[in-house]
């Protein structure tokens, strides 16, 4: 008998199968899906790689299989090579995602670990690692290795890295030196649960359209039928308490469940009403936070069928659950179920293949559902159930506009207008928290020279640097890259350098100054830390008592603040002047979840937000609380422009050290599909710097094509990449994104 194998490696020459004899005392084991070891390359080195198929006989001299590891399901094994076509990527790429984190471990023991624990992850992206690979400047076997286990196990420690890969603390060392890895502290619970006491609670009595929900879904997992719904309600509706009755019902029938969140979102909050409502042994948690021990730990519950619900962020779609009864995404316009690292899949996209193999429903939850979602509930694709009311009867929050040109004219040249300083001094007044959300940390977002408009920026990437005043320093955003700060224009030698625009930072060494006495805390990419992660932070606010939270996005999810009255929205336009055809949806998005974090129990919110386009229909709209209106707006323009859902946008990236040859392959790219792609069906823009046109010296490029991403498209795509690379532009890396969340 003889096995095809993939090996498990990113190269693109690699993307092929490999036969290999299986020898007879292997062959009862064997299967398609089986993990195995083989003689690869040079010298007597063994790979990792997956059968993907059997067969009688080869024409090759072919040598034997050493060692069967374990196996994944023939459907993984399907799904994976649905997901190598559809995402543009290698066939191990996508197995990778399936595999049981540390699988190595072979007497499945558990280390126990010292509460304060090293952990390490990758300082550069996975691109950069590989670029230095193939360059030669990273030749050490196992250092590779390391590199390549702890981008799949970001958060590994030290004694995991030795025991999975065989490399030792001394070498993790030398990588830490020369800046590929960081090593960093944290505090670990082995088991995220363990020391989790909740009161048990049973189903609540629905409301009339909860039970309508709940009945429409219901029947779908009793009869075993696929079928998508979009559960659309607002904040406080009650949706959590339908997923919470569809899962008792699907576990009442001997059914399992998948429940996928945005990753910032699975909070000891959020996890405690799933687990008072079906005890913490039925549940098992997945996500990056977890260390790998813990992550094998859930995965072996999993597969031993002892935990029958999956709580977890997007990679959880792939966890080795059988016979689901339902699966459920909540806050489905959330951008981190789309993948942005390779395999570039979409999370939703997956759970659908998966549910209609199982033949269950899949129901997608929000209060802003993405457009492309609620245009196919439209269009009858998928079934729409609405939850127009707050369930607990909480009224909605009073939201207010302020035109900040107007506030301008009026001589306030502060970052707060007068109504909400005032609202603000209230709310100190009336021991109620508040919190401020501003989409832009650092302290001021760039320096120019007003003399002759010199602005600085990286000399990597070619962007802004932004001022963060803690460290004095000017920081890349995109690179990490840092420079002194400086006094001088490095153009025309005149002092008058000028700092503009306004961070997180900046916001909140202005609020001490106009309320001294109020305390603070910080939430960005800045304070939020590996050691110091966010929930941290915002128990912290919640705990203490803290007068005013400021933060970026970070603060829009997840959380209950009982006492939060005031959440006031410092600069709307942020978002608004994003290169994006988005731009208006994450607009509303985002005004509509600032402003459902206000008032959310008895006492009554107030929001606020600043803009300096009050006219601007999706401010308009966010203020009204009215997706409708929004949805019936936007719509309108997507169908004019041609964006989703009227069409796909697939993004060819390239990116190069080499200019000539960058250019070079972009113009072979597009003359390719320009011919083979029906012109009727597909718009293909000419090849373009991206916005962002250098990073960390490479040189950046994009084609953008619009059209729907069909299976013939996909095929003469597949094929491009191929005849791209045979064309061999090897400093050039190219990878297709379809829908991305980012086109910059
Ligand atoms: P969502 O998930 O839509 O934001 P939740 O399920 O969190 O809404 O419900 C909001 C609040 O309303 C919660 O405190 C919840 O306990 C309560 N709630 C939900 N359904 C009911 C119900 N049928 N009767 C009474 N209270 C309910
Ligand atoms: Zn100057
Ligand atoms: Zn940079």
């Amino acid at each position: 008998m003889i096995a095809e194998v993939v090996i498990n490696r990113s190269a693109k020459r690699l993307n092929r199968t490999f036969d290999y004899n299986i020898p007879k005392k292997l062959e009862p084991l064997i299967m398609v899906g089986s993990t195995v070891l083989v003689p690869f390359g040079k010298g007597t080195n063994l790979a990792q790689g997956y059968v993907i198929s059997l067969k009688e006989n080869t024409e090759y001299e072919v040598k034997d299989i050493v060692e069967i590891k374990h196996n994944l399901s023939q459907n993984q094994i399907e799904l994976a090579k649905w997901m190598a076509k559809r995402y543009f990527c290698n066939l191990s790429d996508c197995i990778k995602q399936m595999l049981q984190p540390g699988t190595k471990n072979k007497n499945e023991q558990k280390n126990v670990q010292d509460k304060i624990i090293n952990v390490v992850y990758l300082k550069k992206t996975p691109d950069e690692i590989q670029f230095d690979i193939d360059i030669g400047k990273i030749k050490s076997e196992k250092q590779k290795k390391i590199l390549q286990f702890i981008e799949s196990n970001e958060g590994a420690t030290i004694p995991e890295i030795e025991i999975f890969t065989t490399g030792t603390r001394g070498i993790v060392k030398t990588l830490e030196k020369n800046g590929y890895i960081e090593i960093i502290e944290k505090k670990i619970e082995r088991n995220p649960l363990a020391n989790k006491c909740v009161n048990k609670t049973n189903n609540l009595k629905l409301t009339e359209e909860q039970q309508i929900a709940y009945d429409s879904i219901k029947q779908d997992i009793e009869e075993n039928k696929f079928e998508r719904f979009l559960l659309y309600g607002v904040t406080g509706s009650g949706k959590t308490e339908v997923y919470l009755q569809l899962i008792k019902k699907a576990l009442e029938i001997g059914k399992t469940a998948i429940v996928l969140v945005p990753e910032i979102s699975l909070t000891p909050q959020m996890l405690d009403r799933f687990i008072s409502r079906f005890g913490k042994e039925e549940i098992a948690v997945l996500h990056s936070k977890l260390s790998i021990g813990e992550r094998y730990d859930e995965w072996n519950r999993i597969k031993e069928k002892k935990a029958r619900i999956i709580i977890g962020a997007r990679s959880a779609i792939f966890a080795p659950i059988e016979n689901i009864g339902i699966i459920i995404i909540d806050e489905e316009h959330d951008t981190s179920y789309k993948s942005e690292s390779i395999p570039k899949y979409d999370a939703k996209e997956i759970a659908k293949k998966i549910a209609q193999e199982n033949n269950c429903p899949l129901v997608l939850g929000s209060a802003t559902p993405d457009l492309v979602t609620y245009y196919n509930a439209k269009q009858g694709k998928i079934r729409l159930l609405e939850l127009s009311k707050r369930a607990n009867n909480s009224k909605l929050p009073n939201v207010e506009v302020v035109d900040m040109k107007m506030e301008l004219a009026n001589g306030n040249r502060s970052m707060l207008s007068v109504s909400l300083y005032n609202a603000i001094e209230n709310n100190l007044k009336q021991k109620k928290q508040t919190i401020l959300f501003l989409n832009r940390r650092g302290y001021s977002t760039f320096i120019m020279c007003r003399e002759c408009g010199y602005t600085v920026k990286c000399k990597n990437c070619n962007i802004s640097m932004t001022y963060h005043r803690a460290e004095n320093k000017l920081k890349c955003h995109y690179c990490g890259y840092e420079e002194n700060v400086v006094t001088i224009c490095p153009n025309c030698h005149s002092t008058k350098i000028r700092y503009f625009g306004t961070g997180t930072q900046k916001l909140e060494q202005e609020i001490h100054k106009l309320f001294p006495q109020a305390s603070t805390i910080r939430m960005d990419i800045d304070t939020v830390t590996k050691k110091n992660s966010h929930e941290e932070i915002l128990n912290k606010f919640k705990n203490e008592n803290i007068d005013i939270l400021i933060g970026t996005q970070m603060v829009v999810k997840g959380h209950h603040f009982p006492n939060v009255t005031l959440v006031g929205v410092v600069a709307a336009d942020s978002s608004l002047n994003i290169d994006d055809y988005r731009a208006n949806e994450r607009t509303f998005q985002i005004l509509t979840q600032v402003a459902g974090r206000a008032g959310r129990e008895q006492l009554e919110g107030q929001v606020i937000i600043q803009t300096y386009n009050p006219d601007n229909f999706s401010i308009i709209c966010a203020k009204e609380q009215n997706y409708n209106m929004f949805y019936d707006t936007e719509i309108v323009l997507r169908k004019q422009l041609n964006y989703p859902p009227f069409c796909d946008i697939i993004l060819i990236g390239f990116n190069s050290l080499s200019e000539n040859e960058i250019l070079e392959a972009t113009k072979t790219v597009y003359k390719y599909l320009k011919e083979k792609l029906n012109e009727q069906e597909f718009t293909i823009l000419k090849p373009m710097p991206s916005p962002i046109d250098r990073i960390q010296n490479r040189y950046r490029w994009r084609i953008i094509i619009k059209g729907n991403m069909t299976n013939e498209a996909n095929i003469i795509l597949n094929n491009c990449l191929k005849e791209i690379y045979e064309a061999n532009f090897k400093n050039t890396r190219i990878s297709i994104d379809i829908n991305p969340n980012n086109l910059s």
